[in-house]
């Protein structure tokens, strides 16, 4: 593994006339006399050893991709002398008018690229590598392949070797083993899987045409029949698209028609509401109301509701996880109305986190009592249970108790019904998504003992509960991380995927 502080290691020669510096990234250089061509340029130290291996000009760089392992080395200097070119649509993450917008917008979900430069910019970058399109080196033809994945815009360098061989560079489309270097960059939001699909397009297309020497960005090249590399990783690309999409395959939505009261207030049992897009309120027969995912798109519409309960007091409120579309009305509420806010260990965890993470909010926002990890919670007459429920995100808890004589579970977005995003609200490395025991499988496991009657999740979405559903589910779980396993270099999730959550030097990363 290559480390952003290491210096380049000494150059490798792949065949005659093309060689490999293992730097930041993989840098290729492919040589023609004293000229040549390099793809990446990581660090650029690499640049002092060119001598030596005879090799007086550089005439062009061709970067595969835009993230800072590629290309960092470039802002040390305004002017190189070498042409730099960048796959068109590039320019947005590389060039400083592009990179000061896109850092000052925090973003709400994933963001557009875990690792792209967050100051600066390049100048003079030509954006002219298309895929399907070439460009001429004196009479050698440099051609360019779509291949996407490491972002949307990445591209594979195809040239041929003065030996006749076709030499791929393809940046992070294909690492050794068929996998992928840091499969998180598939992610390009919280629960699709538009970007495994692309990077299974990608190398379908790659493998489309006969490939001599695979020369991916990290790991060593690939000269071993490359083409049953390339058959692999797409093979196993769609698979991780396919866990990416229906997780309780043939089953019904199983929904609960409620009494509606207003467009945004519905009445799902006689002490149970559902207001706007994510809150629920539940009413005590001593008159007073504990709020569930308070948000305040929702505060509308929760008035509405307040104006049909006359002289009812919310005097709780709770979340079933961090984001903020479940939360951030809890302060108002305590304004408003002095409602106590209760949180589950693992949420006040999450929002205590000075990393940037999907949807937490950039300002603090403080429980004033916390529940237990595991137990039990009284308020008013309802008894509940309360345990930690990791899935769409690993800060997420679920509560249940019985309204109106039916065992009502408030499980916000780990499990929807099957219409509703594919049954879940997804799962993703910067969510700290997990699947076994202490992930989606083990939650899946913790509803079927439960046995609720009534699942009220997030966004609105109440349903009957099945347990044949989440025995589908389980094995789900199974399938999803057994694809992302196989896509990481040695297997190992927390090193290659959950590196996504550690982003510390976002800029909106709060300060407390
Ligand atoms: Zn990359
Ligand atoms: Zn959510």
């Amino acid at each position: 593994m290559t480390s952003k502080t290491s210096t380049s290691s000494n150059p490798v020669r792949l065949s005659s006339d093309c060689w490999r510096i293992a730097d930041t990234c993989n840098v290729y250089v492919l040589q023609r006399g004293e000229r040549a061509i390099a793809v990446d340029f990581g660090s650029g130290r690499w640049l002092a050893r060119l001598p030596a291996m005879g090799i007086r000009h550089l005439d062009h760089v061709f970067l595969t991709h835009h993230h800072t392992d590629q290309c960092r080395g470039l802002l040390a200097r305004k002017s190189w002398p070498f042409v730099i070119h960048a796959p068109a649509g590039e320019r947005e993450f590389l060039s400083a008018e592009g990179v000061k917008p896109l850092n000052a917008a925090p973003p709400g979900g994933c963001p557009p690229s875990y690792d792209r430069l967050r100051y600066g910019g390049l100048g003079g970058v030509c954006y002219d590598m298309a895929g399907f399109s070439d460009q001429f080196w004196g009479s050698e033809r440099i051609r360019f392949l779509h291949t996407p994945g490491h972002g949307r815009h990445a591209c594979t360098v195809v040239a041929d070797s003065q030996d006749g061989r076709q030499l791929a560079f393809c940046g992070d489309a294909v690492h050794a083993h068929a996998t992928i270097w840091q499969p998180y960059h598939l992610e390009w939001d919280h629960w699709t899987g538009e970007g495994a699909l692309a990077a299974w397009e990608g190398v379908q297309r790659l493998s489309g045409i006969k490939v001599d020497l695979l020369c991916p960005s990290h790991g060593p090249a690939i000269a071993t029949n490359p083409a049953s590399t390339l058959r692999l990783t797409a093979r196993r690309l769609m698979a991780l698209y396919l866990v990416k999409g229906q997780i309780s395959a043939g089953e019904r939505d199983r929904y609960i028609k409620p009494e509606v009261l207003t467009a945004g207030v519905r009445r799902i049992l006689p002490h149970l509401f559902q207001f706007g897009s994510n809150g629920y309120l539940l009413l005590s027969d001593a008159g007073t109301a504990f709020v569930i995912d308070p948000f305040l798109d929702d505060m509308p519409a929760l008035d509405e509701l307040m104006r049909r309960l006359p002289g009812v007091r919310i005097l709780a409120t709770a979340a079933t996880h961090y984001h903020w579309d479940h939360l951030d009305a809890a302060p108002l509420l305590r304004k408003r109305h002095g409602a106590r806010f209760w949180l589950h260990p693992s949420l006040a965890e999450a929002l205590s986190c000075r990393h940037w993470r999907p949807w937490l909010k950039p300002i603090p926002i403080i429980p004033d009592c916390l529940w237990p990890d595991q137990g039990t919670w009284k308020w008013e007459d309802y008894a509940f249970r309360i345990a930690h429920w990791p899935g769409q995100t690993w800060w997420h808890c679920v509560f249940m108790t019985e309204v109106d004589g039916r065992r009502v579970m408030f499980g916000g977005d780990s499990f929807q019904p099957p219409s509703r995003w594919n049954g879940t609200g997804g799962f993703c490395a910067a969510n700290g998504s997990r699947f076994g025991a202490r992930g989606f499988a083990g939650s899946a496991r913790l509803a079927i003992r439960w046995r609720p009657d009534i699942l009220a999740c997030g966004h609105a979405t109440y349903c009957r509960f099945s347990s044949s559903r989440f025995r589908k589910i389980e094995r789900w779980a199974a399938r999803a991380e057994a694809a992302l396993k196989a896509l990481c270099p040695d297997g190992d999730l927390r090193r290659h995927y959950y590196a996504a959550t550690e982003f510390s030097d976002w800029p909106q990363a709060r300060s407390r």
